[in-house]
């Protein structure tokens, strides 16, 4: 029976949902009819139908499966469906489902834990909110009350959420009808094959794009300037590797002029780019971290602050005004705990090293050889973006046209891309097999040639 899309079907349970009888039609259909989509004109909206997935590969209802490497919204690292974590949700689901955070709870304590292990010696704290955005939220505040300073630099090319703050910190088109938060000033990192800097070599991108941070933080007035909120790679805004010493003197102007280092690793955190922490791979320590996404896939929405041992003393006397319902909730804490258990036993964040170095680097730049469409390849682990261009002199970006274009091939040689602008972003699962990643870049060859240069 086809469900009429404005009604729910029959049995609309989770094996109704991926019973054979349903449709993808039907599912769109009752989508349309009832969903409001993120950051779309809803009209034109054909969005794909999922009914499942497992480790790297997810299928719809009519039978078709594809290789995610997209990671969805680049978050599942540990795969879909790890079933150490839907163990562990559904054990803590069965035990105690919700809790208030004023409440000690052990599973809550216990991520917490987890996560402190990974992160740096001077992390002492962690503050667990429902999102990424909400993390950077809250990073903000503390930074500010802490330092009893208003301004928050941050870059043009980044996304750090769609909240007041977080929003308003974001680089791209998505700020601009949303610039409400006061205090938000953004700088130019290091991007080389867009330099802003005129610069030629990475050693040139970093030392200008330095001197024009410490310019616009003297010209912004230091004794104004709370905090410098970075993703340490920022993510879709193109992958973009930090030039070799930039981090570390970001952490320098940070000190020399007491400004709070935040860094966003909601994206780039958990195993992405073949560490623990993106940060890991540079010589930097950060004051706050914000991280959501990998740290349980996405399988409950969650994400958190870790706050520095220092940071975390200013509110030891004094109230720290900021709080979530679910902050801590212990069905997500249950799955972060399991997912980092999984890593940790499984030398996940390993194979996403051992991926990117021996197979998705060669691989992508033997694509590169072959397709003159591919301008630039960078990355690390399991976070590459291809860069399409029309010329490899110009560097023009190729059309929104021609990103359809490839989007559509891509899908109907069973695979599911992330496309952002002109880029091609190869991201997926920290699971993915050497095998899956063979088949992957026979398919970006095949879907390549096929749109043509
Ligand atoms: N920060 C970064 C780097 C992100 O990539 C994202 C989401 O894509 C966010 C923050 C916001 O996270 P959320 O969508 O969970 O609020």
């Amino acid at each position: 029976m086809v469900a009429s899309p404005a009604t729910l079907p029959a049995a609309d349970t989770d094996a109704a949902a991926t019973n054979a009888a349903l449709r993808n039609a039907e599912v769109v259909a009752l989508d349309r009819a009832n969903v409001f989509h993120s950051w779309s004109a809803q009209k034109a909206l054909k969005p794909m139908a999922i009914a499942g997935g497992s480790g790297s590969k997810v299928w719809d209802h009519d039978g078709n499966t594809f290789l995610d490497f997209s990671s969805q919204l680049v978050n599942t690292n540990i795969g879909h469906q790890h079933p150490k974590v839907i163990a562990a949700i559904a054990r803590q689901a069965t035990r105690l489902a919700t809790v208030a955070p004023a409440a000690a709870n052990h599973v809550r304590s216990t991520a917490a834990a987890k996560i402190l292990s990974h992160a740096p010696s001077t992390m002492e704290k962690v503050f667990f909110t429902n999102g990424g955005a909400d993390a950077n939220e809250n990073a903000i505040r503390m930074a500010r009350l802490h330092t009893g300073r208003d301004k928050v630099l941050s870059r043009y090319r980044s996304y750090h959420g769609n909240t007041g703050s977080a929003i308003a910190a974001t680089g791209d088109w998505r700020r601009i009808p949303n610039e409400y938060s006061r205090g938000h000033i953004h700088v130019f990192g290091p991007y080389l094959y867009r330099s802003e800097f005129w610069a030629e070599t990475p050693e040139q991108e970093t030392e200008r794009a330095l001197h024009h941070l410490r310019r616009v933080i003297q010209a912004e007035g230091p004794q104004s300037v709370a905090a410098l909120l970075l993703e340490t790679v920022p993510g879709t805004a193109g992958i973009l590797v930090p030039t070799p010493g930039y981090l570390e003197g970001v952490r320098a102007l940070c000190d020399e002029y007491g400004i709070i280092m935040i860094l966003d690793e909601v994206m780039a955190g958990f195993g992405r780019t073949g560490d623990w922490f993106a940060f890991d791979a540079y010589n930097v320590t950060p004051d706050l971290i914000t991280f959501a996404k990998g740290v349980n896939s996405g399988y409950i929405p969650v994400g958190g602050v870790i706050i520095s041992g220092e940071i975390a003393a200013t509110f030891d006397e004094r109230v720290f005004p900021g709080g979530l319902t679910y902050s801590g909730h212990p069905i997500a804490a249950a799955s972060i705990v399991a997912s980092i258990e999984a890593f940790e036993e499984e030398d996940i964040v390993g194979n996403a090293a051992r991926i990117g170095r021996d197979h998705l680097e060669p691989g992508l730049n033997a694509l590169a050889e072959k397709h003159s469409v591919i301008g630039e390849v960078r990355g690390r682990g399991v976070f590459w973006a291809l860069e399409l261009v029309n010329d490899r002199t110009s560097r023009t970006p190729v059309s929104a046209n021609y990103m359809g274009r490839l989007k559509a091939e891509l899908l109907r040689l069973n695979l599911l891309p992330f496309i952002a602008d002109n880029r091609l972003h190869v991201v997926p699962p920290a699971v993915v097999t050497a095998k899956e990643v063979a088949q992957a870049l026979a398919i970006y060859d095949q879907a390549l040639s096929a749109v043509g240069s």
